[in-house]
């Protein structure tokens, strides 16, 4: 069995989905796989080693087991800034209060509330405001008394509870974009061979090039590093981010509170269209189907979110707390992979119609090979589009042009083979023959239709870089009628 005889539906679409204690059933793992989960996040804001080494162990087994190719991504924290715990576990901000704020560790009360931000008196300035708990708490700085500590008054008031995120919308933040913590935990990733790594509270291409210098060039040919656009200056500084980093995720949680809420639909838009220009995977998180954590049906507003999300041309989309703790994981993934089908054989997401390469692009030439057998296959009516690679390279850029034909990937690299999970279209198939063009594209087609994947008559193209094994990049196309 592959990966893909094993799901209920074959949408092009992928689903993520946050692990969690609602997930840890063999039977409701394993039917949120035969729902339609591609890849389970591991969320390191929350849980212990050893809860997510069991759930890394869980996913290889599955795989193991069924020859499924379930990605993991961890997801590290990155610098979020909280409040600590609060006296009797929380009291009241009171609306036009003062408040003192310090960065120096003790539990808060309404004397003194401490926020986990080395550098406090260093960065805020007097006018800025400071969210807490996702925006519901909203405070504005009133006085800077020395590095450690300022005071503040209260524009929303509210229950203040232990833990709840802090956000400096209006501040230039100085944090290192690896804390301590997150950088013990890209090892326990790297250790336990997570497929991504996404990075939280990205704010420039530095941020994302250092963590990737982390990996080193072997591995990074299947260890991937994702961006999270959460700040603002993410969302000033995309084109950088985007050049540098292997995928990107549109973190509207943080975001909707960093930025203007208003203005998260356009750059959602925005980052979609240009991480699909530039072959770059890009995924929409948060709050797709929030309503299911506690009920077995989502609202008509999330219906059209997930429509909406598959429509912008999406690669993927998350789920957090839905599969994490809610009461439906199983029943979430359903709906989600019904809604994203609808939307796939239903209306036009597919677009082949033109691509203006850069010829200073290093990869100019294999761009416009994929980018041609994705146009053939469309003026072919081709049943498939069959890849080799070693880099995923051509998963990623051919799925990018999102051709209505499917896309099989076959490869030798077989981590390569669960990190292309993430990616719009791709299904991967591990294959290690190579022996000259003819015979290996005669295997392809033979372990195809086994799989039932094309039957005779049908019209496959296929891609390689010729000659096998010398390293060079995607070069050539090829059509065949299936006999
Ligand atoms: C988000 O903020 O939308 C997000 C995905 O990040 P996290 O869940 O880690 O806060």
């Amino acid at each position: 069995m592959t990966n893909q005889d094993f799901f209920q539906f074959d949408n092009q679409t992928k689903i993520i989905a946050t692990y969690g204690p609602a997930c840890e059933s063999e039977d409701v793992f394993a039917n949120m796989i035969k729902n339609g989960v591609d890849v389970f996040r591991f969320n390191f804001s929350h849980g212990d080693y050893d809860f997510h080494q069991r759930g890394f162990q869980k996913v290889k087994d599955f795989n193991k087991e069924h020859g499924t190719h379930i990605a993991i991504l961890a997801d590290l924290q990155g610098p979020k800034i909280r409040v600590g715990e609060v006296e009797n576990g929380s009291f009241i901000l009171e609306m036009n209060k003062e408040y003192a704020v310090t960065n120096i560790k003790q539990v808060s009360s309404a004397e003194k509330i401490y926020v986990s931000y080395d550098r406090l008196g260093e960065d805020v300035k007097v006018g800025e405001e400071i969210l807490i708990d996702d925006g519901k708490l909203k405070v504005v700085v009133t006085s800077l008394i020395d590095l450690n500590n300022i005071r503040v008054k209260v524009l929303e008031g509210g229950e203040l509870k232990s833990k709840k995120g802090v956000n400096f919308p209006n501040t230039s933040t100085s944090i290192p974009a690896m804390t301590a913590k997150d950088r013990e935990d890209f090892e326990f990733a790297v250790k336990h061979r997570a497929n991504w790594i996404a990075l939280s509270f990205v704010r420039k291409a530095e941020d994302v090039i250092a963590v990737k210098s982390m990996i080193g060039k072997e591995d990074g040919l299947y260890r991937k590093v994702i961006a999270k656009i959460e700040k603002p200056e993410a969302v000033e500084n995309i084109d950088e981010i985007i050049d540098v980093a292997d995928g990107i995720m549109v973190a509207r949680g943080d975001l909707a509170i960093e930025i203007p809420l208003e203005k998260v639909p356009l750059i959602q838009k925005e980052i979609v269209r240009k991480c699909n220009l530039k072959g770059r995977p890009v995924i929409v998180a948060t709050q797709m189907m929030e309503s299911m954590t506690d009920k077995s049906f989502p609202t008509r507003a999330e219906i059209s979110d997930v429509a909406n999300a598959v429509l912008d041309g999406a690669d993927a989309l998350m789920l957090s707390g839905e599969t994490s703790v809610g009461l439906y994981p199983v029943k979430v993934i359903e709906t989600m992979s019904k809604i994203i089908s609808q939307i796939e054989h239903n209306s036009d997401i597919y677009h082949v119609e033109g691509y203006l390469g850069d010829i200073n692009n290093d990869d100019y030439v294999p761009d416009a090979v994929c980018f041609s057998s994705v146009s053939l296959a469309e003026s072919l009516n081709a049943k498939a589009i069959i890849g080799i690679t070693r880099s995923g390279y051509t998963g990623f850029r051919v799925s990018s042009f999102r051709p209505k034909s499917k896309i099989f990937i076959f490869s030798d690299n077989k981590p390569l083979l669960y990190t292309m999970n993430l990616i719009w279209g791709v299904k991967g198939f591990y294959y290690e023959g190579l022996e000259g063009t003819d015979r290996t594209i005669e295997d392809l087609i033979d372990i195809l239709k086994k799989h039932n994947r094309i039957a005779s008559k049908d019209i496959v193209i296929n891609t390689a870089s010729m000659p096998f094994g010398s390293g060079a990049k995607t070069n050539t196309v090829k059509v065949t009628l299936v006999t």
